[in-house]
């Protein structure tokens, strides 16, 4: 394991932060996998699963057992993970400036196009090293003014010569679920499985551009601009929801540090076979067709179904109790399909999402994923 340390820039005279990067196997071994934990910095499961990847990931490479390899990035955020105010960790959002810590990364894929548009050529594997190096270029001439620009410039270039890219994150309260482009749902289904994911949430375009979709979706869009090109999709990457915030036990982080080195087996970045491939329990799903629940009004929140439960419409859901006189509205499903998130406060203003449903809702539009 070669570890290194990037700075990032200095907030205030006095202080520092800096990534910290492990690299397992042989730099430029292909596949490279990236995997990276905690962007959002309260997201604290893949923290630990991080933890117990590295010590795998050690052990595996004193045996001479990776071939490719595996870049861990294990605290992807440390700028929010030193925010706290009044004693909460603030971790989801900067407080410079309320901006989403995984949303607004750059979409390289205009200026890439512009790039390569006269070089690409009859040979796939010259196309896809002259994509990445424009998608290089492209990154390096994106402006990166404030430390939470800097870390997102910094984290896209780590990840941006990859063949695989994993973004460990998790819910409030939450079933292990993925998120993924259409095209990457086959790639990662074995991921899936033996993480026990109980759903794939798919969508061509979520909104946003959070981390995962940047780097995979210039790909789909380039192979698209230039249909009679032999371009490859060289990059897939997935989110995965390691459950809710509170899920952080060694057992869990151990069994998902277990179905990602499976994972990694499977595609040839480290030596040795498998386990079997567990069933599929989980279902695939578009991401504009999830529904989200909301309060009707403000009350106290009492949920009536679990994260995991399998909900069929008129389903109730949670009921939002009136604290002054006792009244219940019960929020009910209107679609139905698996509820894999919940909200963990449990008093609800109007307009509060409570939970979200993987299943066959009606088509939305926009931006398809939460604050
Ligand atoms: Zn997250």
């Amino acid at each position: 394991m070669i570890t290194t340390s990037l700075p990032l820039p200095v907030q205030s005279p006095g202080s520092s932060h800096s990534l910290t990067v492990h690299r397992f196997g042989t730099p430029g071994a292909r596949p490279q996998v990236y995997i990276q934990a905690a962007l959002h910095a309260d997201e604290i499961p893949g923290m630990l699963c991080a933890v117990h990847l590295r010590e795998r990931l050690t052990a595996i490479e004193a045996d001479g057992a990776i071939r490719g390899e595996i870049v861990l990035v294990p605290v992807a955020n440390p700028l929010g993970l030193g925010q706290t105010v009044l004693g909460h960790a603030i971790g989801r959002f900067a407080l410079g400036d309320g901006g989403n810590f995984n949303r607004d990364f750059p979409d390289l894929e205009p200026g890439t196009a512009d790039r390569v548009r006269d070089r690409l050529g009859s040979d796939p594997d010259a196309n896809v090293a002259l994509v990445r190096a424009a998608m290089t270029e492209e990154l390096a001439a994106w402006p990166a003014a404030t430390p939470v620009a800097v870390l997102k410039k910094t984290l896209v270039g780590l990840a941006l010569g990859a063949d695989l890219v994993l973004d460990l994150h998790c819910d409030a309260e939450g079933a292990m679920h993925l998120y993924t482009l259409p095209t990457s749902g086959e790639v990662f289904a074995p991921l899936g499985a033996w993480l026990g994911s109980t759903a794939t949430l798919v969508a061509e375009v979520s909104g946003g551009d959070p981390f995962d979709e940047v780097l995979s979706r210039p790909w789909v869009s380039l192979a698209a601009r230039f249909p009679h090109i032999p371009l490859p999709l060289a990059s897939h990457s997935v989110t995965v929801e390691l459950r809710g915030q509170a899920d952080v036990d060694h057992t869990l982080a151990r069994t998902d540090a277990a179905a990602i080195i499976a994972f990694l087996r499977n595609v040839g970045a480290l030596a040795g076979t498998p386990p079997a491939l567990p069933e599929q329990p989980g279902i695939v799903a578009r991401l504009d067709q999830s529904e989200t629940l909301t309060a009707p009004h403000a009350g106290i929140v009492v949920f009536r179904a679990a994260a995991g439960d399998m909900i069929s419409a008129g389903d109730p859901v949670a009921d939002i109790v009136d604290p002054l006189t006792g009244a219940i509205s019960t929020v009910v499903a209107a679609s139905s399909g698996i509820l894999f998130a919940r909200n963990s406060t449990r008093f609800a203003t109007p307009g509060k999402r409570l939970g979200k449903i993987a299943g066959n809702g009606s088509r939305r539009s926009g931006k398809l994923l939460g604050l």
